[in-house]
């Protein structure tokens, strides 16, 4: 049987482990072309609460009954494309669930000799992809710049830092948590950190970038955000990559308030989206994997084991709970 988490209703504010069901179905027959996929490990993003929200966004909302959307790393099972091959190992978007048919086009294959195969998800995958898109494309740091990352010790926030400190910036990162504050300098090679829960964050802030911040990596948004707005430098950059405070709120907030000092500053504010850059991923890949070999890149993983444990690490993940990449061992 194939066990499968579908999306059992709407959250209203933060999901609850009874907005998804636990659902078997039999094992999917591969069509011609297609690929039949056993799912090892899942990644679990902040995206997908947007999925199960009927509010506009860039991709379609998760119908009621679906298989909730992720990507996946597993194993070739059977292949009606002369591309695989039983055996071999798959990235894709494969959903919350055990077994999947998927088009060859669809997949890619990853190599385990490079990294092991749930990096692929994190590090050489998606996550690693966003922090260095949005970082070098959208931020475009100068050596000695300051740059400041929120959720800097979330999945993309650790890998963020480590590119920024490797392109010769100076990094501050802004998470929560003594723990995930410690992690920020002792794992990820940040400055300094800053726990928004428990600091004035505009004090810390004033104290280290005293010539403010020159690129500000926003993986959070709302009044974290803010407050980083009154720190800018001369023709700052801020990166909107999540407005993860945000996701979960019943009543948009009644903010921004100081977008004033985007003049004051003349800083430049834009967000993007990986996926835009999926022509580059190869490119990308590559330096990110010679990084990784060459011990350049640390990264921290928040396994949870199970299928049936997915909601729970999800709705953890969107509380802070995760320490490191959210990832569900299936196998
Ligand atoms: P993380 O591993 O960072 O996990 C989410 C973290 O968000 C939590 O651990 C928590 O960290 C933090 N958080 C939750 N609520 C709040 C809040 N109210 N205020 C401050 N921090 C909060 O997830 P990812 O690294 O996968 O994703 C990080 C961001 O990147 C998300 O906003 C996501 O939407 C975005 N993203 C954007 C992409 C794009 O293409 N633009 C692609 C992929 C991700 P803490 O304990 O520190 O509060």
């Amino acid at each position: 049987m194939n066990r499968q988490i579908t999306l059992a209703a709407r959250p209203v504010g933060y999901p609850q482990e009874s907005d998804f069901a636990l659902v078997e179905t039999p094992v999917p027959e591969p069509g011609p072309g297609q690929v039949l996929v056993r799912s090892q490990w899942l990644s679990l993003d902040p995206y997908m609460r947007g999925r199960m929200s009927t509010t506009r966004s860039y991709a379609k909302a998760t119908e009621i009954g679906d298989v909730m959307t992720g990507q996946v790393v597993g194993e070739v099972v059977e292949s009606h494309d002369g591309r695989f091959s039983p055996g071999d190992l798959v990235v894709g978007q494969l959903g919350w669930q055990e077994y999947a048919v998927a088009r060859g086009g669809a997949l890619r294959k990853i190599d385990p000799r490079v990294a092991p195969p749930q990096a692929w998800l994190h590090v050489l995958g998606a996550t690693g992809l966003t922090a260095y898109f949005g970082l070098f494309d959208v931020g475009r740091p100068s050596p000695g710049d300051t740059v400041v990352v929120s959720g800097a010790a979330g999945a993309v926030g650790q890998i963020t830092g480590q590119l920024a400190r490797i392109a010769g910036c100076r990094t501050v990162g802004i998470a929560g948590g003594p723990e995930k504050v410690a992690d920020l300098t002792e794992e990820y090679g940040y400055d300094a950190g800053i726990d928004y829960k428990a600091d004035d964050v505009n004090a810390r802030l004033k104290e280290l970038c005293p010539h403010g911040v020159d690129l500000y990596f926003d993986n959070v948004g709302g009044a974290l955000s803010e407050t980083v707005f009154r720190r800018l430098a001369l023709g700052a950059r801020i990166v909107i990559c999540g407005q993860i405070s945000q996701y979960n709120l019943t009543e948009p907030e009644l903010a921004p308030r100081h977008l004033g000092f985007l003049i004051v500053f003349r800083a430049r504010m834009q967000g993007f989206l990986v996926s835009d850059y999926a022509h580059r991923f190869d490119q990308a890949i590559r330096r990110l994997a010679t990084l990784l070999g060459e011990g350049r890149l640390r990264y921290r993983e928040d396994v949870t084991d199970g299928l049936e444990h997915a909601p729970e690490a999800f709705i953890g993940m969107l509380n802070g709970a995760n320490r490191g990449k959210t990832l569900v061992k299936l196998t």
